[in-house]
């Protein structure tokens, strides 16, 4: 079997691949080149078509896959948030960083490094399983909202994506919802006539001292991120967009801090005669997976045969995860240990790839031992 040094330089080959969110094409087209000749079928759907990119997401199945079985996944997201082009990698005591120019990408290339290098030492091949990587998943999970799985009965879906270090999984996850708080107010000439304006930031100004931010409690946090309004210094400012979100623990306590929100800006507007449009936009849903899921257990097992802890966390970050539950398809964040992601600091340390390597490995291992026909 591989050794760890073969995977790490995996990663590092597959971390310099150009591969910014619908430009993921050059490291699709890698990924194909490397797995030729060896006993895969891989398949592009059209998310990318419908998106807009390069590539759709990759299936990849083995030889012996049988579409009217059911079927495990293994996932990770093939775009980088960042450019990673030609960046020089540098190992130092177990550490991998880029150089300083750029995010090491390792985010989500050490997700795509595992699952790829099981796919290369095929002597793993457990019943029914496919390897799936997506698109677009740093611009709002695209590729996996549009993945398309052709109807297959889906039974779990296992994302190497979690920047928290293996052991530690998603168990509970929030939902997270966008708003978009369009106040019109009244342009007036603010000298000659201000009497006759009606000032949208002030309006804005006065809804916000309602809208507390920060976090909440466990699973709640509110943030105003952005606020744009007026057009000179001479004009009553006949508009001002305010834009935030909301994370929670479940759809409905989302939609009851929304519903504050909304209130605040609602009540100020009435007050001051001006108008409002509030827009809400869902970016992910939550989901909260049974620990005595077949799921769970499994992952469990194979964390442990690892050697790592095993950590459920309660996490407000989304992932591909989020968007398959909501789909219906059992699905679960892992730990791989990309550090700091997106930031050029970004790191992971070998014995956290390997690590994770060794759990992708179990949970094939423990599928063959399980058998096709345990349900999750
Ligand atoms: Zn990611």
């Amino acid at each position: 079997m591989t050794n760890n040094e073969t995977l790490i330089q995996l990663f590092i080959e597959l971390a310099g691949i150009p591969g910014k969110s619908l430009n993921e094409a050059a490291l699709a087209a890698h990924i194909r080149r490397r797995l030729d000749g060896l006993p895969f079928t891989v398949e592009t759907d059209d998310a990318g078509r419908a998106l807009g990119g390069n590539t759709g997401n990759l299936l990849i199945k083995p030889a012996h896959f049988d579409p009217a079985k059911p079927v495990r996944v293994y996932m990770a997201h093939m775009d980088t948030v960042r450019d990673t082009t030609g960046i020089g990698i540098l190992r130092d005591k177990g550490k991998i960083t880029s150089d300083g120019t750029s995010q090491l990408g390792a985010d989500n290339r050490a997700g795509v490094a595992v699952l790829l290098q099981l796919l290369l030492d095929v002597t793993l091949s457990p019943p029914n399983y496919m390897v799936v990587f997506t698109i677009a998943e740093e611009i709002g999970l695209k590729g996996a909202e549009l993945l398309d799985f052709g109807g297959l009965d889906v039974e779990a879906v296992f994302v190497f994506d979690s920047s928290r270090r293996p052991g530690a999984y998603i168990r509970t996850c929030a939902g997270k919802f966008r708003f978009e708080a369009r106040i019109k107010g009244r342009a007036a000439h603010s000298a000659v006539a201000p009497q006759e304006g009606i000032s949208a930031i002030m309006v804005a100004a006065e809804a916000l001292q309602g809208v507390t931010i920060g976090k909440l409690d466990e699973m709640t946090t509110i943030n105003v991120g952005t606020i744009h309004g007026g057009e000179a210094n001479n004009i009553v400012a006949p508009l001002c967009v305010a834009t935030g979100e909301v994370r929670s623990e479940t759809m409905d306590a989302v939609a009851t801090h929304l519903d504050r929100i909304e209130t605040a800006f609602a009540t100020a507007c009435e007050r001051h005669g001006a108008s409002l449009e509030f827009i809400r936009t869902k970016d992910f849903a939550p989901f909260d997976l049974d620990p005595d899921s077949l799921l769970v257990r499994t992952l469990e097992e194979a964390i442990h045969r690892a050697g790592a802890a095993v950590d459920p966390l309660r996490y407000s970050g989304g992932s591909d995860a989020n968007v398959l539950n909501e789909r219906g398809y059992a699905a679960v964040n892992i730990g791989i240990g990309a550090q700091k992601p997106h930031a050029d600091d970004e790191f992971i340390l070998e014995e956290d790839l390997v690590t994770a390597w060794r759990i992708a490995q179990n949970l094939m291992i423990m599928h063959s031992e399980q058998g096709q026909s345990n349900r999750f």
